[in-house]
């Protein structure tokens, strides 16, 4: 009797069992430095500012912003043991993080001034702050990339959704969510470690329900056939 293919299977639940336990590994040491970049930034706020220190406190707040939007849309696709040396996951990595930092754009929008002191010193949160309103952007941004069969802005939805959430996050530790019309009270530390580090879980699980149920329904009613593999750019007309 040949022992083969028993040990080939044994070493094929081996490598699986392994490979599990690398991406979570992964998933946790990229999380808990999120956590850490992001605690260390909300120190760096309670510094008391000058002349001198104001524009490198804001910059680093805008930078940290950036950073946990950059981990959190690679941990996205970490979490799916998705390659993430590959250009496009970088690239959108990266799109993500830049989207995070560009949402404080809207307090020299609404300050119409570079002066910091204009900037921090307006009378109500700026437009893009206002969850309710990127939460119906996103949607917006996800629903036409369905219906234009467009996975590229699909994609994008999703990437949006994380820099807005991760950043409106971030803020409401310290002055809770606006949901227009209601403001939230701040939120707890342990639910702000919680979410951010649960949360790129939860959205790569619901990109795929999203992409999975609709491509099968779009499929059955137009006769259209699409291939999903994964997260975003690996959809394919057939
Ligand atoms: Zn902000």
């Amino acid at each position: 009797m040949s022992y083969e293919p028993v040990m080939t299977c044994m070493a094929n639940i081996c490598c699986k069992y392994v490979n599990v336990l690398a991406i979570q590994l992964i998933y946790v040491s990229i999380s808990s430095l999120i956590v850490f970049i992001s605690l260390i930034g909300d120190q760096l706020l309670t510094i008391k500012r000058n002349a001198i220190n104001a524009y490198i406190i804001a910059l680093s707040d805008t930078l940290i912003h950036g950073f946990i939007g950059f981990f959190s849309w690679l941990l996205v696709y970490i979490s799916k043991g998705h390659p993430v040396c590959e250009h496009i996951v970088l690239m959108e990595s990266f799109i993500c993080g830049l989207t995070a930092s560009a949402i404080d754009l809207d307090h020299v929008l609404a300050a119409r001034s570079f002066d910091l002191n204009d900037i921090s010193h307006l009378p109500n949160r700026p437009f893009l702050h206002n969850t309710s309103l990127t939460l119906l952007i996103s949607v917006s941004i996800l629903a036409t990339g369905l219906i234009r069969h467009n996975w590229m802005v699909h994609t994008y939805g999703w990437i949006f959704l994380t820099a807005s959430l991760t950043h409106h996050l971030r803020d409401a530790l310290r002055h809770g969510f606006w949901l227009y019309p209601f403001t939230t009270k701040p939120v707890p530390l342990w639910a702000y470690v919680l979410s951010l580090t649960a949360y790129p879980l939860v959205c790569s699980l619901l990109m795929d329900i999203v992409a999975k149920e609709w491509l099968e329904r779009h499929s059955m009613s137009n006769h259209l056939n699409f291939k999903y593999k994964s997260v975003s750019g690996d959809v394919q007309e057939v």
